[in-house]
């Protein structure tokens, strides 16, 4: 049973539909686990569909002292993306992306999967510089928040810089590298730029 406070947990169903929110410890169970050995059973899971719903639920785990923990593919080895806590998902409506500048940048929102990243640049003959070796599965919010780095070097036209457009302060992360200097929040938007 969860041990989330009613008052939360009200709050919450006032911001999201039903459809919206696993509880049940069934489906909760299938999120208990990423691809490390960790598993914690998350108490709510929420799939997030717009920058509103994003906010308002940060701003009341943050009233009720609720953390919280983002999951994009679930891919991560150590951990990353599991919690006992909330967990958040952002699926298909969070999938947008739009090329800038003829190819020089792409804006990509969290829900992209790498892969299909470099399949929108492949007419620019372009790549966004990232290249875990799980970039068919992974999805741009965890590849900037883990700050997966690339497997290969690229020669040129691969990533200069990435950006992070925050819905709401939580944490702020700086990582660089010497391909990637990305500065990560909670996040809704993310732009490449290239060399
Ligand atoms: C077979 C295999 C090969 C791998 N190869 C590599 C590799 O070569 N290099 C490498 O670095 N890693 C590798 N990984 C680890 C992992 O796949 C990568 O780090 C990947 O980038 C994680 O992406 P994800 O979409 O699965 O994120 P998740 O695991 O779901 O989340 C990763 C982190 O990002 C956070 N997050 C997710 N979305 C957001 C958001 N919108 N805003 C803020 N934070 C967010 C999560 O809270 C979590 O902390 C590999 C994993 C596997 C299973």
């Amino acid at each position: 049973m969860s041990s989330l406070a009613p008052a939360y947990i009200n709050a919450i169903r006032a911001i999201l539909p039903k459809a919206q929110m696993i509880d049940d410890i069934s489906r909760r169970r299938a999120y208990a686990t990423d691809a490390s050995f960790y598993q914690l059973i998350p108490q709510l899971v929420l799939k997030v569909s717009s920058i509103e719903q994003m906010q308002s639920i940060l701003k009341t785990s943050q009233t009720h002292n609720v953390s919280v923990t983002f999951r994009a593919a679930g891919t991560s080895l150590s951990g990353q993306a599991v919690s006992d806590s909330v967990l958040l998902l952002l699926d298909e409506h969070w999938r947008g992306h739009e090329i800038i500048n003829d190819g020089q940048q792409i804006k990509l929102q969290p829900g992209v999967i790498g892969a299909q990243a470099n399949q929108y640049l492949a007419p620019y003959h372009r790549k966004i510089g990232p290249d875990p070796a799980s970039i068919n599965t992974c999805k741009i919010g965890g590849i900037a928040a883990n700050n997966a780095p690339a497997s290969r070097m690229r020669p040129r036209k691969s990533l200069l810089s990435a950006t992070v457009r925050p819905v709401w302060w939580v944490t702020t992360t700086a990582v660089a590298s010497d391909r990637v200097d990305c500065s990560v929040s909670i996040s809704s938007a993310f732009s490449f730029r290239f060399t």
